[in-house]
């Protein structure tokens, strides 16, 4: 089968061609696990980071790919909950131990023996993937393959981080950044919570004209005051100065959710500016999200069929990958980029 392999830890800014068009076996499958012709695969900036070694594969060479779409084709030993033909998606989560109480509770997501598909185990940038039957996740008919591929990842990790503010219809949500995930969630709280006022802080007018198109009650700058005290405020930045501002912003017993993979370390001393009456007395809470479990992706994925969530995708070869990459790396940004592998829907 043909796949793009990583093999090593480069630098997109001058390497352009870091994953390598290959010719390799199938994979065969073990026991429950079921074999996928995969027909789409999303591009996520966790490719990035695993390629320039922020987020490092325990081991090389890996397919990546981590938003994957494709038909059952193989069944291995006792892997009986699909049939061939059934179309499966595969998000970031490709196993966990099943017997932790975080795996028991639905939380698998936390398991000490989580895997992540793409990184600890080959993914979907190729035209056949394995993958334990408990972890590949039925997509809604509404949904056509491309557009599915780039839901199984901002958007499910956007549902958790708005699962885990524990919202009530009518209590207030603060957006802080408005990228990709922060307007799927905007939309998904328009829907789950359509009494709740939203107030979203961003930097740049654009983002908050369209912010205020999808719905929300405020936008400003993330140093403004909201006009009124917020229960939940979820922050998508990948900087430290907006959990302060968050922090101010929540009601008594608020609650912050932190919505990133890590923070980058240039502004981390306005931590020192921690006021702790101002900041964190009365009760207030901060939550980080990690990874997702499958209950997220799922409940995601039959609410954007719902609510009629439609990413608008670009599209590219599998053999283009390293295009599609370096756009992303370069913020070519259209729509979400999907590799298209075989003949889909
Ligand atoms: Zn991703
Ligand atoms: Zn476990």
């Amino acid at each position: 089968m043909k796949a793009m392999l990583m093999d090593r830890i480069t630098d997109l800014s001058w390497d352009e061609e870091p994953l390598r068009l290959v010719d390799r076996a199938c994979p065969v499958t073990g026991p429950g696990q079921i074999l996928v012709r995969v027909s789409a695969c999303g591009v996520c900036h966790t490719e990035l980071d695993e390629i320039e070694g922020r987020t490092r594969p325990p081991r090389l060479p890996v397919v990546p790919g981590h938003q994957v779409v494709g038909r059952v084709v193989e069944r291995g030993p006792g892997a009986d909950a699909f049939a061939p033909g059934d179309r499966v998606g595969i998000s970031w989560i490709y196993s966990a131990c099943g017997r932790c109480k975080f795996c028991l509770g639905g939380n698998e997501n936390l398991c000490a023996e989580f895997q992540a598909t793409g990184r600890d185990a080959d993914g979907g940038y190729a035209e056949y993937m394995a993958v334990p039957q408990g972890f590949a996740l039925r997509i809604p008919a509404a949904l056509s393959d491309a557009e599915a591929a780039p839901l199984l990842c901002a958007g499910a990790i956007g549902y958790r981080s708005l699962r885990l503010a524990a919202l009530r219809d009518g209590e207030s949500l603060g957006l802080t950044g408005f990228g990709a995930s922060a307007h799927l969630v905007l939309k998904m709280a328009r829907h789950l919570y359509p009494r709740s006022p939203v107030f979203v802080f961003a930097r740049s007018e654009r983002e908050r004209e369209f912010a205020r198109e999808l719905g929300a009650t405020w936008a400003g700058e993330p140093e403004d005051q909201a006009p009124v005290r917020l229960r939940g405020i979820i922050d998508t930045t990948p900087v430290w100065k907006p959990i302060l501002e968050a922090l101010r912003n929540l009601e008594p017993g608020g609650r912050l959710v932190v919505n990133a993979i890590r923070k980058e370390d240039a502004d981390k001393a306005s931590l020192l500016h921690l006021d702790y009456p101002a900041h964190l007395w009365m009760e207030k809470e901060i939550k980080s999200v990690a990874n997702v479990a499958r209950r997220d992706v799922s409940e995601f994925l039959e609410l954007a069929a719902a609510v009629g969530i439609r990413p608008e995708v670009e599209e590219y070869d599998l053999a283009e990958a390293n295009r599609a990459l370096v756009e992303l790396k370069q913020r070519k940004i259209r729509g979400a980029k999907v590799l298209r592998v075989g003949v889909g829907s």
